[in-house]
């Protein structure tokens, strides 16, 4: 049987803005983007072309490789041409492939936010579309509070969704925007209007204002969708949205889903999954959810117990997919197959060949758990965790030891009688048996630490001079006074390298110090490749 294909549409760059304390920086955006586009998502869209000055940097360039990239923009107002509308003239500069309209289905809406007719508000859908159509790209309209809308005004909710799919929209998107629909609902909801659109041309787009926004989205596929949108970890205003994380996770590996349905996340990048969301957590800086579905650390972890030695027989038993299949692993196992062959996918990303029977592969995955268990994340780090890996695997020596650093903060008047504070360190490296001082100053501790260290290390000097640090982050790990700082930077190189680097420490200069040092060797590391 010839499955059908339902597609991905991931709106974490826009929908997941909207999240309190979330900002992402154009170099977020990037890599955000860069993510999605490997793990397979078809659709990435990346926010509002021309709206501030970060989207529109973003725009400047195409940022995916194989998923379409996607703008998005409310449809033309009322009153002018779409030619003369600025903001349909923005989209329509910005590197996209698709563009994705926002448009108002509930009559209500039309009347109180546009402050127009219902009729010029369906001339509005269609004249936005044919401008798309007319440029070449694959235009899209989102129904905003289609469901809502539906519900008031059923006639003409479903006006607006047939006159974008008449003006050749390739898909209609049925929103939940306020997240209060619940999924019978929605079913039959969607099920009416699939009698008008094609389901091959209609997607849902669910908030999670009930804690249904996954369910809520295979309700709609149930009853005929073909597009899905949502968000990495589900994150997003209010409650969030529906998340990619889960979603993906049920359509390949729920027979009811994966026997009919196929999506472009291959079986390698759904491996990943655990490792995606993860990585996507550490870019917003926080703790990622132990209780997530498919990825949390606790989703295949069974306290030692009753079950233990049954788990251990037949783990089906107790678990509903096999954590493998996710790139999680099971955390109750005694000889631990499951984190060893996660291990080996993880060093084989990296390049790294090891014989799954070689001593020193159980020793690294010691390592890795017992720092793991002191606040570790090297899932984050990619760069100290294939520095760790081939150190232990005997592939990489250490060429420079550090034999202290010193770093003082003074805060003083200087002589305006204005307060100065002033940071200077002192790091001694011992190269081939010969000592290097240097000394530095610097905007804070660790600003001096890093000009210290990199003012002179001796024979390695030019292969570290065009190291950069780009993002350093902070967090603490357990409040208190056991306190536990990492910290993780982000590095670039002249050839467009980047890579993250972790230390973990009680001291917040000594966790720094450690992933500046682990940053400077990988650089080395790399030098000596190329
Ligand atoms: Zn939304």
């Amino acid at each position: 049987m010839t499955k059908s294909r339902i597609y991905l549409f991931d709106t974490t760059l826009r929908d997941g803005q909207q999240t309190p304390g979330v900002d992402f920086s154009v170099q977020d955006k990037i890599t955000i983007a860069t993510i999605l586009d490997e793990m397979g998502i078809d659709y990435v869209e990346g926010g509002y072309p021309g709206a501030n000055p970060t989207d529109t940097e973003f725009f400047a360039k195409k940022r995916t490789q194989d998923a379409s990239f996607v703008g998005f923009g409310m449809t033309k107002r009322p009153g002018v041409s779409a030619s003369n509308d600025p903001g349909i003239a923005a989209l329509l500069q910005s590197q996209t492939d698709t563009i994705c309209f926002v448009a108002k289905s509930w009559d209500y809406h039309v009347r109180v936010a546009l402050g127009t007719t219902n009729d010029e508000n369906l001339n509005c859908i269609r004249q936005s579309v044919e401008a798309v159509v007319a440029s070449g790209r694959e235009a899209m309209v989102d129904c905003e509070h289609f469901f809502d809308g539906y519900k008031a005004n059923p006639d003409y909710a479903l006006k607006c969704a047939v006159e974008a799919y008449a003006a050749g929209s390739r898909w209609v998107v049925l929103c939940d925007t306020n997240g209060g629909t619940q999924p019978g609902e929605i079913h039959q909801i969607v099920a009416e209007v699939a009698k008008h659109i094609p389901g091959e041309n209609l997607g849902i787009h669910a908030h999670d204002d009930t804690g249904q926004a996954v369910a809520n989205s295979f309700a709609a596929v149930d009853a005929g969708v073909r597009q899905i949108q949502g968000t990495l970890n589900g994150i997003g205003e209010r409650c969030g949205n529906a998340n990619l994380i889960s979603i993906i996770g049920t359509l390949s590996l729920k027979s009811i889903y994966a026997d009919q349905y196929e999506t472009g996340v291959t079986q390698e990048h759904l491996k990943q999954l655990t490792r995606y969301s993860h990585r996507f957590d550490e870019i917003l800086n926080r703790a990622p959810d132990a209780q997530a579905a498919y990825v949390g650390a606790s989703a295949f972890a069974t306290k030692a117990g009753i079950h233990a030695s049954a788990i251990l027989k037949e783990p089906e038993t107790y678990e509903h997919v096999n954590p493998s299949e996710v790139g999680n692993i099971r955390r109750v196992m005694v000889s631990d197959q499951g984190g060893k062959a996660n291990f080996l996918n993880e060093l084989k990303r990296c390049g790294i060949k090891v014989s799954k029977d070689d001593p020193r592969l159980d020793s690294l995955v010691a390592t890795v758990k017992e720092r793991e268990a002191k606040g570790y994340a090297y899932e984050a780090a990619e760069a100290s965790f294939e520095l760790l890996a081939r150190r232990r695997l005997g592939h990489v020596k250490k060429l420079f030891h550090v034999e202290s650093y010193r770093t003082q903060v003074e805060r003083r008047y200087n002589a305006n009688g204005d307060i100065k504070t002033v940071s200077e360190a002192v790091v001694k490296v011992e190269i081939d048996g010969q000592q290097i001082m240097s000394v530095a100053e610097g905007h804070g501790p660790v600003n001096a630490l890093d000009k210290a260290i990199r003012k002179d290390l001796g024979k390695f000097q030019n292969d570290i001079d065009d190291l950069e640090l780009v993002d350093f982050k902070v967090r603490i790990l357990n409040g208190g006074t056991e306190a536990i700082t990492r910290v993780l930077i982000d590095s670039i190189d002249a050839n467009g390298h980047r890579w993250t680097t972790i230390g973990v420490s009680e001291n917040i200069i000594d966790a720094s110090f450690q992933a500046l040092v682990d940053s400077i060797n990988y650089k080395l590391m790399i030098s000596a490749n190329t």
